[in-house]
């Protein structure tokens, strides 16, 4: 845990107890602050207290006694409506904090120099961080990895001299963060995402771009308009930016070629890397998430060859675009965490004959943004209540099978791709849907097709079971 020492002696009210609250509130608590805490939901009120955490309404608080408030970021700060803690913060002019931004302020006090990598955007942001956080660890770095993924940041070990610190930051926890100040900070890419607390895309970008522009080096991802423009905005401020591109050869920075990972300085290129062979960085999404652990790492100091060797060794993550089982010319691979159709792009153009389980809870627009991949599938398994909508766009274009559920669609899949005579078959779950008729969630859903993958006779598992 990192004791909070930045509020010692001061009254600290916090709102929103979820695990990362809780861990927040005691870190607080060890640092000396006298803390007040409440939330909604009488359970995490009734939990907090267990754990020695005072609570009180704080509906009846005196506001002006406290010097901050510490904000959940799962709690509304703008949009729809702010929460009505918030509203009380603003109404007494209580500055209004999250985790983030006392991590920040503990390495700023403790050790400035702790090498400091924050990793934002709207896809890829796990991704980005298990990998940057991996390569740093397979060079035997001292890493600490959280965030919005894996750990609450106030969790981590504390900060010295020698301790990376990869840390994911959702836009509310950067909403929250207004001293945010990484060594390196990643904007991997922005499309329209969370406007519901948001407002507008100006609004959810311009959270976004303040990672980067607080930090020392700002790694940009410029395939999309919203982080050219955010780059090109830092470079005139006389900030050092870092362009990567997975698609466009850059005059200086880094872009992907194939799967060859370049560096570009004043027009002459070098091969820093590459992803050729390395099963659990396929797809053009993965370049751009592997350009920017690389730009990363090089910043803190590792060599190319502790980098290779680290992207080399990635297992990957559970759910996005897992392998999980082979068998002969048939791969298994799970990509459960693909919720709605921009999320199965990236799947489906990373393979070429492809029998797709998809299906569950559709999302708005089904799977007609996807028809530019629909050569790509060699027949497709329709699940859960999606089954209907789906067949009806796939109609002639695709040959179906509407298999209700998914260890049905798992069994014909797998029979249908071992009779495939054309090389590499995937068997790919990329639902395009929610999971929520068939499962509790789509980790659970995921688990339950590696575990129908891996039943099937002569499967050979890959990365164990987990
Ligand atoms: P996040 O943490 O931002 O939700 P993840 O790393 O968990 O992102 O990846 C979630 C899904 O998003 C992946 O399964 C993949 O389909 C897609 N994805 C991953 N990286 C990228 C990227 N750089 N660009 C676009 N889509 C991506």
């Amino acid at each position: 845990m990192i004791p909070a020492a930045s509020l010692a002696g001061k009254r600290v009210s916090l709102f929103g107890l979820g695990g990362s609250g809780i861990a927040t509130a005691r870190a607080l608590i060890e640092g000396g602050a006298d803390v007040l805490a409440w939330d909604d939901n009488p359970d995490s009120v009734a939990k907090a207290g267990a754990v020695g955490i005072a609570t009180a309404d704080l509906r009846g608080a005196d506001w002006t006694k406290f010097s901050a408030f510490v904000l959940s970021p799962g709690v509304p700060l703008t949009h729809p409506k702010p929460h009505w803690s918030v509203e009380l913060a603003r109404g007494s002019g209580v500055e209004i904090i999250g985790d983030i931004e006392l991590f920040c302020r503990e390495r700023t006090l403790r050790a400035p120099a702790a090498p400091f990598i924050a990793i934002t955007g709207t896809n890829g942001k796990s991704t980005t961080t298990a990998l940057t956080a991996h390569i740093l660890k397979s060079a035997a770095r001292d890493t600490q990895m959280g965030g919005n993924i894996g750990r609450a940041v106030m969790t981590l070990d504390p900060p010295e001299p020698a301790r990376h610190y990869v840390v994911e930051c959702s836009s509310y926890q950067i909403d929250l963060a207004p001293s945010i100040n990484p060594t390196a900070g990643v904007l991997l890419n922005l499309t329209p995402d969370h406007l519901d607390r948001h407002g507008t895309m100006q609004h959810y970008a311009a959270i976004k771009e303040r990672l980067v522009a607080g930090s020392e080096v700002a790694i940009v991802g410029i395939d999309d308009s919203w982080c050219a423009q955010i780059a090109d905005r830092l470079e005139r401020a006389g900030r050092h930016v870092i362009r990567i591109s997975k698609r466009l050869p850059l005059t200086d920075g880094y872009f992907a070629s194939g799967t060859d990972l370049m560096e570009a300085v004043h027009g002459r290129f070098s091969r820093v890397a590459f992803l050729e062979g390395i099963g659990s960085l396929r797809g053009q999404h993965n370049a751009q998430n592997a350009l920017a652990a690389v730009a990363a790492c090089l910043k803190v100091g590792l060599s190319l060859g502790e980098i290779q060797s680290g992207l080399e060794s990635f297992p990957g993550l559970a759910h996005r675009m897992e392998q999980v089982g082979r068998k002969g010319h048939v791969l298994f691979i799970n990509d459960s965490k693909a919720t709605n159709a921009d999320a199965a792009a990236p799947a489906l153009s990373s393979f070429n004959r492809i029998y797709w389980i998809a299906g569950g809870l559709a999302k708005e627009g089904g799977i007609e943004p996807l028809r530019g991949f629909f050569p790509r599938i060699a027949k497709a398994y329709l699940i859960g209540d999606a089954a209907p909508a789906f067949s009806a766009t796939l109609g002639e274009a695709v040959p179906y099978e509407i298999s209700g559920t998914l260890a049905a669609a798992v069994e014909h899949a797998a029979r249908d791709a071992a009779r495939e005579s054309g090389g590499e078959a995937v068997v790919l779950l990329s639902p395009a849907c929610a999971s929520f008729d068939q499962f509790r969630n789509f980790e659970v859903r995921g688990d339950a097709f590696r575990q129908a993958a891996n039943a099937i006779d002569g499967v050979k598992p890959i990365g164990g079971t987990r």
